[in-house]
């Protein structure tokens, strides 16, 4: 069990939610980083008292370091930073809840210290997913997903024997806001339509990704690399309600489910109790109140993303790097209003177009396909 956290990425959705659990767990806090939220870090570092602050942007933790003068706080920024963050001997779990591939480094960082991984950038996995399963591995390294679909995995894999046991696992998907929507009605959806999550609170970039339907894309390749299986044994199934978060189809026929409230505290709860559970004052799930329970075929014709993700997992190599660091960049520019929505796609194709796969790839080649993948939307 959990007891010192360093929470990369603490002024984001998952990261205010992680603080919330240190609270009610009382967990004490070794590091804090962000991306450049100065204020919201001032006011958590006053808080939490870290021994280490970090702020990715040099002049917002110039900043910083001015106004917690008074405080007995070492302040860092970029890389080494979060590194160094990451690398802390006062934790022992580290949560990884920044956005996208900035946090592969520091998740191999905290491996190499064998800490427990509280996972909540699916974006390492899909970039690096054997990488750094593999070096998890080897240095003894837990890694609990905070992702809620597969913490309902994991979850429902507890007293799993073997995984000759497992037929497949089924991700719920809440098929988010343009549900139902045509190909040709997606084209003119604008950042305004697409972050009007029905279900869960997130931040911006994954509610677009929700909106493509390429997060259930990165989610499925997540999937495959945390519990090793083949394609052919994870699949997506949308599930508007979103209160079956998960579920594990075995082989003798029986599916076995977690079930809750859309509420992320609970996985990130259980990332740090586990193999235990703790005792929380949020109001269950009253299934007399939950209502109908639906499953539906994902559209892949209208939601390109999704049919891309699965050809890239199949693909495998750099192919899923590429995609999701073009996927973030092409989300960016879809949020600054530069692209349309069905552009997100578009782009995403195109740099798989403009970057050739390389298979086996090591650190050095993931870190180029990233930059490679990042130019190749920036300048089509
Ligand atoms: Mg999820």
């Amino acid at each position: 069990m959990t007891k010192t956290i360093s929470l990369l990425g603490s002024t984001g959705s998952i990261g205010r939610q992680t603080l919330q659990v240190v609270q009610e767990l009382g967990l004490q806090v070794a590091a804090l980083t962000a991306n450049e939220n100065v204020d919201l870090m001032e006011q958590q570092v006053r808080q939490f008292q870290p021994r280490l602050a970090v702020l990715y942007r040099q002049d917002a933790a110039d900043v910083l370091r001015r106004r917690l003068s008074d405080v007995d706080v070492e302040i860092a920024w970029g890389m080494e930073g979060l590194v160094k963050a990451a690398s802390l001997d006062e934790a022992d779990t580290v949560v990884t809840a920044v956005v996208g591939s900035v946090g592969l480094q520091p998740t191999l960082a905290a491996i190499a210290k064998g800490k427990r991984i509280a996972l909540a950038n699916k974006e390492t996995l899909v970039c690096a997913g054997e990488l750094v399963m593999d070096e998890a591995d080897r240095c003894g390294a837990e890694i609990i997903p905070v992702d809620s679909e597969h913490s309902a995995i994991f979850q429902s894999l507890r007293g799993c024997r073997s995984k000759k046991e497992i037929r497949r696992l089924i991700l719920t998907c809440s098929g988010g806001p343009f549900f139902g929507k045509t190909y040709e009605e997606l084209e003119s959806m604008g950042p305004g339509d697409a972050l009007k999550h029905p279900n869960w609170s997130m931040g911006a970039k994954i509610t677009i990704d929700s909106a493509t339907l390429m997060n259930k894309g990165l989610e499925i390749i997540e999937a495959m690399r945390l519990y090793r299986l083949p394609l052919s044994q994870v699949d997506a199934v949308i599930h508007r309600q979103s209160i079956v978060h998960s579920l594990v189809e075995y082989v003798d026929g029986a599916m076995i489910a977690q079930l809750g409230t859309p509420d992320m505290k609970l996985p990130i709860r259980y990332a740090f109790t586990y193999p235990h559970r703790a005792p929380t004052p949020e109001p269950p799930l009253d299934l007399l109140q939950c209502g109908s329970l639906t499953f539906h075929k994902p559209d892949e014709d209208a939601f390109r993303c999704l049919k891309i993700a699965r050809q890239c997992a199949a693909q495998g190599g750099t192919a899923t790097t590429i995609m999701n660091s073009a996927n973030e960049e092409a989300v960016m520019q879809f949020l600054r209003g530069e692209i349309g929505f069905n552009d997100i796609h578009r782009r995403v194709e195109a740099a798989l177009d403009a970057v050739a796969v390389k298979y086996q790839p090591s650190l050095a080649d993931i870190l180029e396909a990233d930059r490679l993948a990042r130019q190749a939307v920036l300048h089509s």
